[in-house]
């Protein structure tokens, strides 16, 4: 259909790893992935990890994602970390909306959706989670058109986050078209065209090859399968 959208492919490490384990898998993930330009590979750090993994990834292809941000800048949060922040330590993405975020830390639409409209007012890109295709249109309340070109949708479905159940290929790809033409609904046909959405959820080897072939799955997002660097670099290749 001649529109061209990155495939991107997301490790999400969540609350694993320590330093020294961080920065080697990045410094192998560098070596391996040499100038490969025709995908994108980011990593979701904590947020401890960032500046070394920022630093290391300079001049690489490789995207560093922070896995949450609060909705205020600066002031009296004790705990929280500023979008402002982030961007201002060269952080790429700010991932908002997680599943785990919404059910150990209370997180919901309107409170996800507050961060999204701070991150991207804060020149952040955006990668905003959704569980089901009603938390689309909420979620991107009060986003404009032209700050849509800095948002990723990443569907992921309850049922299959670190489960080992993923959903199947055709279930995962009616759900991508159905916020694909919510997107259009919302924001038209360019916006649509262009927007990236990303599959989550149990994504493996024998899963992935035919995800990514979906034509509104543009890439995926990848917990459990990335906590060892050979495991998600298999992942890579297949993208
Ligand atoms: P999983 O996690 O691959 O372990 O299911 C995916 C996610 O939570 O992003």
């Amino acid at each position: 259909n001649g529109i061209m959208r990155k495939p991107i492919i997301i490790a999400n490490w969540k609350m694993n790893f320590l330093r020294d384990q961080a920065n080697l898998y990045v410094k192998k993930l560098i070596k391996k992935l040499g100038n490969k330009e025709n995908i994108e590979v980011g990593i979701a750090s904590q947020d401890l990890f960032l500046t070394d993994l920022i630093k290391l990834t300079e001049n690489t292809p490789i995207s560093i994602v922070a896995q949450n941000a609060y909705w205020e800048n600066f002031g009296p949060f004790t705990g929280e970390t500023s979008p402002k922040a982030l961007a201002n330590v060269g952080v790429d993405y700010v991932m908002l909306g997680h599943f785990e975020r919404r059910e150990l830390f209370n997180e919901t639409n309107s409170t996800v959706n507050l961060k999204v409209r701070t991150a991207l007012n804060n020149g952040m890109d955006v990668i905003v989670d959704v569980e089901e295709l009603e938390q689309v249109a909420p979620v991107l309340e009060g986003v404009s058109e032209e700050q849509m070109q800095q948002i990723i949708i990443g569907f992921e479905p309850t049922f299959a986050i670190g489960t080992g159940m993923s959903a199947s290929t055709k279930g995962a790809e009616d759900v991508a078209e159905q916020i694909r033409k919510t997107v259009r609904k919302l924001y038209g046909s360019d916006v649509a065209d262009s927007t990236r959405i990303l599959y989550g959820g149990s994504v493996n080897r024998d899963n992935l090859k035919s995800l990514i072939k979906q034509k509104d799955i543009d890439g995926v997002l990848v917990g459990k399968a990335a906590l060892d660097f050979q495991s998600f670099w298999e992942l890579v290749e297949i993208i």
